[in-house]
């Protein structure tokens, strides 16, 4: 798993704004995997109707993908858990077919192994149930039903009462799939800028943008917003008045001792809580080798922070002064309470993965890297469970892009596409310049 990024993005404006040295159709904001996934889309969009698009991608950190894209669980989404006709359900499932075929095509070592959602106690029954109805309703093949027996023929070491098979689910490394897609963006034209956070935006009198980055401006006639962890502030930065707040949830993991691993053939999740979108701490076998344990889901006191410790006064006060946050804070203070206990102990951590798998022991497991979430917030003080994506005057903005958006980065990247043409009026052909 890479080490924690630092480049905190988003910074202050420029004191004074430079003239724009190049001009570009396009700028995207943001290169982790829906940002990347945008661009390519565009440019195979002008690509098969004859266009020229001049497009930049502009990226804080000096690699792609070092946010969510590059500390995620790797795992392919089969689809089961969104609601049916939602932008989750229909943009994984067309996404994970996209996922697989980009990776047969492009050499990206990736593996459909399955896995197994387990049901502990007879009271997570109702739920299991309706993860098969949402799985059957978004047209997964193959997904089974388990009794305790089948199940061990899944995962032997596994205690459960019934289960689910999903035989589409699968793992692959989001960064080498970002990095996949950074190959395709350049062999269309586009190009890709590193260290070059986005720090103002303003409009110019012919109705175009600016953008002022740390690598200078540039100027283009459409932005699209895939900042992630900042897409909010990306947004206000744009003059968009975005009615959600970026929350972030920190997700830890622990690495099962090398010795331990065959207490995991695949895949192992238990059935989530319905009231978050959140998936419980799982079982994960890794692309590259190695067995993950994890994420939790602990409210973050700054939104790069990868360390239990870490705190930003700007991120906390904006997290804080957020109406929907209290509102939050009042319905969930006990889980949050109780994600926290298990962040700062190992053995609370232990006790969540034994009910899946009982044999484990605490010196089976070491602490492994963390992940933050991007999960938008609104004023009511509901965790947004769909995608959000909307459109602003010559702009897109991704403000909600949790899991499975890594999954369904290909058809995310369409569908972002698609309203970025028609917001910026590319279905006419492109001015020279
Ligand atoms: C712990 C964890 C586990 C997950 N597991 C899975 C999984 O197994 N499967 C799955 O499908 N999904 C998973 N997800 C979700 C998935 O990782 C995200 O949905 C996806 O990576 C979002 O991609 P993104 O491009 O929107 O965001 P990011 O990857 O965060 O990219 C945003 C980029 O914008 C850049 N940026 C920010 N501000 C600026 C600025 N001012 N100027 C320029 N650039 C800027 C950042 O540096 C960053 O690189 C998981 C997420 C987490 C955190």
């Amino acid at each position: 798993m890479p080490t924690a990024p630092t480049n905190p993005a988003a910074a202050a404006p420029p004191a004074h704004p430079t003239s724009p040295a190049r001009q570009f159709d396009v700028v995207v904001v943001g290169g982790g995997i829906v940002g990347t996934a945008t661009a390519m889309a565009l440019l195979r969009d002008a690509a098969a109707s004859g266009r020229s698009l001049s497009l930049l991608v502009v990226e804080a950190e000096p690699r792609l993908a070092r946010h969510q894209t590059g500390n995620n669980s790797g795992v392919i989404h089969s689809g089961l858990y969104y609601k049916p006709g939602s932008l989750k359900a229909t943009l994984c499932v067309e996404g994970r077919k996209a996922m697989y075929a980009f990776c047969q095509e492009h050499g990206v070592r990736h593996e459909c192994c399955g896995k197994v959602v387990v049901a502990t106690r007879e009271s997570e029954l109702p739920a299991l149930d309706e993860l098969e109805r949402r799985g059957k309703a978004n047209g997964l093949a193959g997904i089974r039903r388990l009794g305790a027996e089948e199940l061990r023929e899944h995962e032997p070491h596994l205690a459960g009462v019934a289960g689910l098979h999903v035989p589409e689910t699968g793992i692959v490394d989001y960064t080498a799939v970002t990095e996949a897609y950074a190959k395709v963006i350049r062999s269309l034209g586009g190009e890709i800028w590193t260290d070059a956070g986005a720090r103002a935006v303003r409009a110019q009198s012919d109705g175009g943008l600016v953008v002022e980055t740390e690598r200078g401006a540039v100027a283009c006639r459409g932005l699209v917003n895939c900042a992630g962890l900042q897409s909010d502030r990306i947004a206000r930065m744009c003059g968009a008045n975005p009615d959600v707040r970026i929350v972030p949830f920190r997700g830890e993991y622990y690495t099962l001792s090398p010795q331990r691993q065959s207490l995991v053939r695949n895949l192992i999740y238990p059935v989530p809580d319905p009231r978050f979108p959140f998936l419980g701490v799982h079982f994960t076998r890794m692309i590259g080798g190695g067995v993950e344990a994890g994420p939790n889901a602990v409210l973050a006191l700054a939104r790069h922070g990868y360390h239990r410790t870490a705190f930003s006064l700007r991120d906390s006060y904006d997290t804080g002064t957020f109406v929907g946050f209290w509102r939050m804070a009042r319905k969930h203070w006990k889980t949050g309470f109780g994600e926290l206990h298990r962040s700062f102990s190992k053995r609370a951590f232990l006790s969540a993965l034994r009910r899946l798998i009982p044999e484990l022991e605490l010196g089976d497991l070491t602490p492994g890297g963390a992940g933050v979430r991007a999960q938008a917030l609104d004023r009511t003080g509901a965790l947004v469970d769909d995608f959000r994506i909307v459109q602003g005057n010559r702009m897109v903005h991704v403000l909600n892009a949790p899991s499975p958006a890594a999954t369904a980065s290909i058809s995310i990247g369409r569908h972002v596409a698609k309203l970025a043409a028609e917001q910026l009026g590319l279905a006419r052909p492109v001015a020279a310049g």
